[in-house]
């Protein structure tokens, strides 16, 4: 099942993709407590997608690809490498990001995003899968330059724009083995595959769960692999993976307005 975020006629709902005739059933409230429809239908080319959940946190992780490790100078640590991402970054499919004017080094990072559906606590990972509401892909746009000054991550991987989410939830897939890519004005720049992380999903629910409570909608980003690099204004940058679909942004000027 794909579920969608979006905005029609000033209201934001949820709704279920039919990718067969191109259409959005709308569902009450949050998916998270169930799909309930409403029996609007509405045609997918006439809603404006939002990223495809609100999240109260995003907890990321560092370092948990190998090749990804050894091109920046690092070892996988032996413990996941967390840090938060501010919920005021995201943006959704077809949002600009802006680079911001402090730094002067931005690269984009393809990852698979983890959607939480229950609370979760000290959750084991052989029953993570039942915590988890779906996938979708996230970008975690990082100022490189001001990661390495600041040490703390909170303002390079924090700027507004700099966490685009989607284009949709996509629910019931198997997470294990799944094709992490990432394009730059169509140019291919990574491709990774979800088998080659250090912690696999449901490790990453277990660890992350057993620090802090997941709630419902929370993102787990779950590392990116090798071929990380930058961006710079004007470049369109996509991120894909396999079963979920493809998340693609403009990256504007610095001092511009975001458009959504
Ligand atoms: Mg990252």
């Amino acid at each position: 099942m794909r579920v969608a975020r979006y905005e029609c006629e000033g209201a934001v709902r949820y709704g279920v993709i039919d990718a067969a005739d191109g259409t959005v059933r709308e569902i009450t409230g949050e998916p998270f407590d169930g799909i309930r429809e409403t029996g609007i239908v509405l045609r997918l080319e006439d809603v404006f997608l939002l990223a495809p959940v609100s999240p109260g946190k995003i907890v990321a992780v560092g370092l948990n690809y190998k090749d990804h490790a050894k091109e920046v100078g690092m070892l996988i640590p032996e413990e996941p490498l967390l840090f938060l991402k501010a919920s005021s970054a995201v943006v959704g499919p077809g949002a600009e990001i802006v680079y911001p004017r402090q730094s002067k080094h931005v690269d984009y990072e393809a990852e698979l995003a983890v959607v939480i559906g229950r609370r979760a606590k000290d959750v084991a990972a052989a029953d993570a899968a039942d915590y988890i509401f779906g996938y979708t892909c996230i970008n975690d746009v990082t100022a490189r330059d001001l990661q390495i000054k600041d040490v703390q991550f909170a303002r390079s991987k924090g700027f507004d724009t700099f966490a685009p989410i989607g284009p949709w939830i996509v629910t019931g897939i198997d997470p294990s083995a799944l094709p992490v890519r990432c394009l730059v004005n169509g140019e291919q720049r990574q491709a990774g595959n979800t088998r080659d992380m250090g912690s696999d999903v449901f490790r990453l629910v277990e660890y992350v769960s057993s620090n802090m409570t997941l709630y419902p909608g929370d993102v787990i980003a779950t590392g990116t692999p090798s071929g990380v690099g930058r961006l710079h204004p004007g470049d369109v940058v996509t991120v894909e993976v396999g079963g979920i679909g493809s998340l693609t942004n403009r990256v504007v000027e610095r001092d511009r307005e975001p458009v959504r």
